[in-house]
């Protein structure tokens, strides 16, 4: 459930209509719900509670959408925050989560970062492999602490969708092999610069089938067993994030329910505390993008192009994952109603073949100076935006019932060629 509905002036996020939004601010824009992003957070949790799950650390992915002001929000309903990079820490500090509430993941954690997280005092470093456990073990030493460590397990499960989220494959670059899991917890636990406190998998993304994740947590569980029959201590199962969302025409995934359900039998009497970190489920339908129709080209061949003011370098998960985003027209008109639907190739301005949001999308009729809302845009949207084509970085915009804030603004081109600099010697 979201809380985009079409009202007196067109598609609103919440009591707030998108084409007012789209005046004051510009396009394009992303804007988020509030009501939504609540909404799902605590779907997800409560969803395990009323599974059995006994506290379970939900930390929130920050990579899907890492705005402070979203970060904040979750983290004052008391998520966490699962993090791939300094930055990420540094933006879950900034939004007030505390750091016994974030977890460090990510396969190549530079010495800086190490050092950093460890100074922070996070929760814990998911370590990928042996070369970055021994880094963290001298970093820790350097500064004379003990770093909490959970070893991320790739438990070479196929988790379907698309290649390029798929992480739970020996051939994928994610995590420690499951034959060397024990031997490295061990020895860990015998470094006193380490403190093993448990086990990590995430297997991919956008997954709409609970079997692999089934038999990749009860691959899981089996190591927790393992690692406890050895005497070793294990606080914690760290489960990863992974769940897929409805984008309109796929395949309709889990319910959080359905997800809590399989995890709380897999894990039942296991004797560790767990941890999730969901990112899409999250995020992805609390937020749209919206953008303005420039222009409509239509070839004589047939073809008609709906050029719009938004691109790849705004929203790239077409271009990168073949992704399907729900479009839809902001104001409907009147003629829309009425059938008269025309098929549409969606593009972009910028200059690569590759900036095509969709081909041959059945649309109402729309013409120069329209807007259409990208449905599902609120996870690795804004996130994975640049500024390529020398675009401004698109602007975000957070909705709480009948008020918005502005809570990225979009740069001046002041302010983005200021960070250019010409040496005096060219
Ligand atoms: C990306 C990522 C997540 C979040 O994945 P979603 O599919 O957005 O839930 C969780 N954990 C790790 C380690 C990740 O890399």
């Amino acid at each position: 459930m979201n809380h985009f509905e079409y009202g007196p002036e067109g598609l609103a996020c919440e009591g707030v209509a998108l084409a007012r939004i789209a005046a004051e601010v510009g396009t394009p824009v992303y804007v988020y719900s509030r009501a939504t992003l609540e909404r799902h957070f605590t779907v997800f949790r409560d969803a395990l509670v009323a599974a059995g799950v006994v506290d379970p650390l939900v930390a929130y992915a920050v990579k899907a959408n890492s705005n402070v002001a979203v970060l904040k929000v979750l983290g004052d309903l008391g998520a966490g925050a699962d993090t791939v990079s300094e930055g990420e820490v540094r933006r879950a500090l900034a939004a007030g989560i505390p750091p016994e509430r974030i977890v460090f993941s990510g396969v190549g954690k530079a010495r800086r970062e190490i050092a950093f997280a460890l100074k922070t005092g996070v929760a814990e470093i998911n370590v990928e492999s042996e070369p970055e456990l021994n880094l963290i073990a001298e970093v820790a030493a350097e500064l004379g602490v003990r770093a909490k460590v959970a070893f991320r397990v790739n438990p070479d499960v196929a988790a379907g969708g698309h290649a390029k989220i798929a992480t739970g494959k020996s051939e994928n670059k994610f995590g420690v092999s499951f034959a060397e899991a024990a031997r490295l917890y061990a020895n860990a636990s015998n470094n006193a610069n380490l403190e093993p406190v448990g086990v990590a998998c995430h297997i991919g993304s956008q997954i709409t089938d609970l079997t692999p994740m089934r038999e990749a947590f009860s691959k899981m569980r089996g190591l927790v067993e393992q690692l406890l029959g050895e005497g070793l201590s294990v606080q914690r199962l760290d489960l990863g994030g992974g769940l897929g969302v409805p984008y309109f025409n796929h395949p309709e995934p889990p319910s959080p329910a359905d997800f809590a359900a399989m995890v709380g039998e897999v894990t039942k009497g296991l004797p560790v505390k767990l941890a999730f970190e969901p990112g899409r489920v999250i995020a992805a339908n609390a937020g749209v993008m919206v953008s303005e129709v420039i222009h409509v080209h239509a070839r004589p061949e047939g073809r008609k192009f709906l050029v719009i003011d938004a691109a790849m370098n705004d929203l790239v998960r077409p271009a990168m994952y073949d992704a399907f985003h729900d479009i839809r027209p902001v104001v409907k008109r009147p003629e829309s109603q009425k059938g008269g639907e025309t098929v549409y190739d969606v593009v972009g301005p910028v200059c690569e073949t590759g900036d095509t949001f969709t081909r041959d999308r059945v649309l109402p009729p729309l013409a120069a100076g329209d807007l259409v809302a990208f449905m599902s845009a609120g996870a690795y949207g804004s996130a994975m935006a640049s500024e390529y084509n020398t675009r401004p970085l698109v602007p975000e915009v957070l909705v709480d019932g009948d008020r918005y804030a502005v809570i990225r603004k979009r740069p001046t081109y002041e302010e983005m060629l200021a960070r250019d600099l010409v040496p005096d010697w060219v």
